[in-house]
């Protein structure tokens, strides 16, 4: 492989090119990029001290998070890494129109609201039989095996959370399968696992301390995580550069930007599936309807400061279940997460919205929904004070959604593309965390290396 054109420096694009470029040292890598930036989905804004994010805040670094912990020590970065605080394994749900903590040891569980007919859960997943359950959603799987109530109050507003997703639609078998597996494996999700727990992790390394807390960012914010990669890869990064073609041309694809042609031996697309269907030029049509099907959630951030400490609650934040009809999906308080955040006692917050469920997303303006973030915020922790900063960043095609049937889109993908030199990833395929992206792109370049 001499020229090999990587398409995207979000996350994957980034870290893919990292390892291609330890892979094939001697090959010319270039990394297009639309944006005059960096980073994609990894957007940091400071506005008059506090620090803002407006995609991933964090990462997890415990379980598959040694692959993150390993690759940032990898890069020089261990130094920046910034632990979260105890308070943040404290997280609120909105149930009933109040909000009510998440209990944190079995004590708590027994009298919080939030738990209310766990222990009925725990009896009807131990009493229901096996089924194969890789045709269904998460609504499916969690209401056969644990119940409507734990559907609706918990694993709702959780994957709200994490893919701003409908769980009527997304695939339980591609989202949770940290739930599935047990099942389809052992027969029941307890009995799974409390036997998986005892299995070894991917990286058998232990990275220390950090691995217990809750989450990890840098200081200076993810963005830091994007400056390094862009630093080291920093001859082989195209800015400003849009795609508008990739045309195959026998054992050959032509990157075409601007009226400049890259001819490539060898591509990897990261960049998000509906771009990628609009530029293929000369493919298998049937990757035109493949790509055609993955669809993505809308997801708005918006960001709060306040001059003084508004909050008289102590955690991460809160989670809001669809079913108590609040125009939010859940609001983080920052400066209690990770020191360094905001400046001392003043309040962050970030609020999000959107989401698979929400109507009339495209028609709400970007003010709007800054209000609509403060209003709820004011209302659920109860105080009036009107913020010193406050703007929304609008992602119309945030997250992409693993819905039932996602797996089957990918593998025909794969299919499709098996003798061609032209490889997808990026986060709608093989999971949309940071860590995802980054073991992906990893295991991308040792797939490859000859
Ligand atoms: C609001 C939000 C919060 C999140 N929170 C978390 C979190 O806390 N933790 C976590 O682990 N994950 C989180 N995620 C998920 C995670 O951030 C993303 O899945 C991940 O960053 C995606 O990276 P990517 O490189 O695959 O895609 P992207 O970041 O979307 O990168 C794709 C890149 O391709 C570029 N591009 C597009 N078209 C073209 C073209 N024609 N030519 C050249 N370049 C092009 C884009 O400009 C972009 O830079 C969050 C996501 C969102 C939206």
């Amino acid at each position: 492989m001499q020229k090999i054109a990587v398409l995207g420096a979000g996350i994957s694009g980034l870290a893919t090119a990292y390892y291609l470029k330890k892979s094939f040292p001697s090959s010319e890598i270039k990394i297009f990029e639309s944006e005059k930036s960096a980073g994609g989905k990894i957007s940091t804004r400071t506005e008059k001290e506090f620090l803002f994010e407006q995609g991933p805040r964090g990462v997890r670094p415990s379980g598959k998070g040694r692959h993150f912990l390993q690759f940032v020590r990898e890069i020089g970065l261990w130094e920046k890494l910034v632990p979260s605080n105890k308070e943040a394994k404290i997280r609120y749900l909105f149930l009933d129109g109040k909000l009510e903590k998440l209990p944190t040891n079995p004590l708590e569980a027994i009298t919080s609201k939030t738990t209310d007919g766990a222990i009925g859960a725990v009896l009807k997943d131990l009493k229901t039989p096996q089924k194969d359950n890789e045709n269904e959603s998460i609504r499916e799987f969690i209401e056969r095996r644990f119940g409507q109530k734990i559907a609706d109050n918990l694993i709702d507003p959780v994957i709200s959370g994490i893919y701003a997703g409908d769980i009527s639609k997304l695939s339980a078998s591609e989202t949770i399968f940290f739930l599935t597996e047990p099942e389809r494996d052992f027969g029941g999700v307890i009995k799974g696992l409390i036997k998986a727990s005892k299995s070894k992790p991917d990286i058998e390394e232990s990275f220390g301390e950090i691995e217990k807390s809750a989450l990890v960012t840098f200081k200076g914010g993810m963005q830091t995580l994007v400056s390094k990669l862009v630093e080291i890869l920093g001859e082989n990064l195209s800015l400003g550069t849009k795609i508008c073609s990739l045309k195959k041309n026998e054992n050959k694809i032509e990157v075409t930007y601007g009226s400049e042609i890259f001819v490539a031996d060898f591509v990897v697309s990261t960049i998000p599936a509906f771009v990628l269907n609009e530029i293929l030029d000369g493919f298998d049509t049937k990757l035109n309807s493949l790509l055609e099907k993955i669809v993505y959630a809308p997801i708005t951030v918006s960001s709060l400061g306040f001059e003084k400490n508004v909050n008289s609650l102590t955690g991460f934040g809160y989670l809001v279940p669809h079913k108590e009809n609040q125009a939010i999906l859940g609001g983080l308080w920052n400066d209690q997460i990770f020191d360094g955040i905001s400046p001392k006692n003043k309040s962050s917050f970030t609020v999000m919205l959107g989401g698979a469920c929400s109507e009339n997303f495209d028609s709400i303006s970007e003010s709007e929904f800054t209000e609509t973030a403060l209003e709820a915020t004011q209302k659920h922790l109860g105080f009036s004070e009107k913020p010193s900063v406050k703007f929304s960043k609008v992602w119309s095609k945030g997250i992409p959604q693993y819905n039932v049937g996602h797996k089957k889109i990918v593998e025909e993908i794969q299919t499709v593309l098996k003798d061609e030199n032209l490889v997808i990833s990026g986060n709608f395929i093989g999971g949309v965390s940071v860590i995802d992206c980054i073991k992906n792109a990893k295991l991308l370049a040792e797939k490859y290396k000859i």
